[in-house]
């Protein structure tokens, strides 16, 4: 009986597995059962949303093209909203850019990733939690270990790995490189700033050759701070760094928690599908190389992978199409940011202070941004 319920669960076709329960692999998880589709995530920690790893901050525009901002509004998710960034270079020149209305927000990053997983399960998906995916391959067969069940191979029409950074189910696969990744830190703090800091401000502090430090404040009340670093080159000292910066910026401190993670900073990798295999997320590199903000992007990936998924299901339509539409979106885009973030990182922390001499310090006053280059029509289509 055993050995026939273990075969029955190999030859039968399920629909779509997602491994990762981070919000990407959560969002396109919901996207696809909104859609009617039938899907299976798997995550290997026992918790959606832990361990947290993200700063939080988001632009409105990008998580109102993702249709979520209200939702997170409603259930509480957003901590902060933020209305200027101080542009900071090693020698102290700063440059401030400042909107009269909130251009972002400090989310709660674990809840947001529940508050989406949420509505997965609401629509529907199956969750494995504990659960983590040991080997995918290309023909749809999907092996994983699981805390409750032991050993699980199954099949499936597609598999969307959603994994994160790291890439360890994809790495041997064409295509896939792990360019700029870096070690990251952050740590939350109590304390009262003595610097020019304020509770709608971000900090972005140019003080390591191949990234940046930034200082967020996580709610309004001036006394919670979020400090974090990335970099390649640094990573042996992102602690001191971390700890100097904190006695540099504010005084009576207490530390929350400290945490790390892995920034994307190399670009998208070069292919996003490999067979009924398809990588979306900070495992494709949809990632800003200028900032390491992979939300927005990850999530308007998502929509387009489920979008065309469910083609994929309904009409067999190549899941290669994900990939040429996604290249046709954003690909100009990514390529701008991977030139300005090559720049910078050839340049040293004196050519840096060089450079802003020449530049007026009202540069960014009026400064406008818009996050998500008029795809409106486009994204409307696919939600
Ligand atoms: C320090 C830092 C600060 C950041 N700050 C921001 C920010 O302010 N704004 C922003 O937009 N972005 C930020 N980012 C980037 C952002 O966190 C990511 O782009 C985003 O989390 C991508 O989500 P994801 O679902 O692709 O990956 P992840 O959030 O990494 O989720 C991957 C999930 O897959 C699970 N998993 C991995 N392997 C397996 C397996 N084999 N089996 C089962 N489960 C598995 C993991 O446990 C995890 O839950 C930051 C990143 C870092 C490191």
């Amino acid at each position: 009986m055993k050995y026939i319920s273990r075969y029955i669960n190999v030859i039968s076709l399920r629909e779509v597995a997602v491994i990762g329960g981070g919000f990407v692999g959560s969002f396109t998880s919901w996207q696809l059962a909104r859609k009617g589709i039938n899907v299976t995530l798997f995550e290997e920690h026992d918790e959606i949303g832990y361990p947290p790893h993200c700063t939080g901050l988001v632009s409105i525009s990008g998580l109102q093209r993702l249709g979520i901002y209200d939702l997170l509004k409603r259930q509480g998710a957003i901590l902060n909203k933020i209305r200027s960034a101080t542009f900071m270079t090693s020698s102290g020149r700063r440059f401030i850019a400042e909107l009269p209305e909130p251009i972002a927000v400090i989310v709660d990053r674990p809840a947001l990733d529940r508050i989406i997983a949420s509505k997965a399960i609401d629509n529907g998906v199956e969750v494995n939690l504990r659960t983590r995916v040991t080997h995918v391959s290309p023909s749809g067969e999907l092996r994983a270990l699981s805390g409750d069940n032991g050993l699980v191979k199954r099949r499936y029409k597609v598999i969307v790995d959603a994994e994160g950074p790291a890439r360890l189910l994809i790495r041997g696969l064409p295509g896939v490189n792990m360019k700029g990744l870096l070690p990251a830190f952050q740590q939350d703090i109590r304390g009262e700033s003595n610097r020019f800091l304020d509770t709608s401000s971000v900090l972005v502090y140019f003080n390591l050759p191949d990234f940046f430090s930034w200082i967020v404040p996580i709610d309004n009340s001036g006394r919670k701070w979020r400090i974090g670093l990335a970099s390649r080159q640094y990573s042996s000292k992102l602690l001191a760094v971390a700890k100097s910066l904190t006695r540099t910026f504010f005084k009576n401190i207490s530390t929350i928690r400290r945490f790390g993670g892995i920034v994307v900073s190399g670009g998208p990798i070069k292919k996003f599908v490999w067979g009924k295999i398809a990588a979306v997320g900070d495992a494709a590199g949809q990632v800003k190389p200028t900032t390491g903000g992979g939300v927005t992007f990850g999530g308007l990936s998502a929509l387009i992978l489920s979008r065309v998924i469910q083609l994929h299901l309904d009409f067999e339509a190549p899941l290669q199409y994900y990939e040429s539409i996604w290249r046709k979106l954003f690909r100009t885009n990514f390529q701008a940011m991977l030139l300005i973030r090559r720049i910078y990182n050839m340049l040293t922390h004196a050519g840096i202070d060089a450079l802003a001499r020449f530049i007026p310090r009202n540069i960014l006053n009026n400064f406008k941004t818009d996050f998500d280059f008029q795809l409106e029509g486009i994204l409307s289509k696919l939600r």
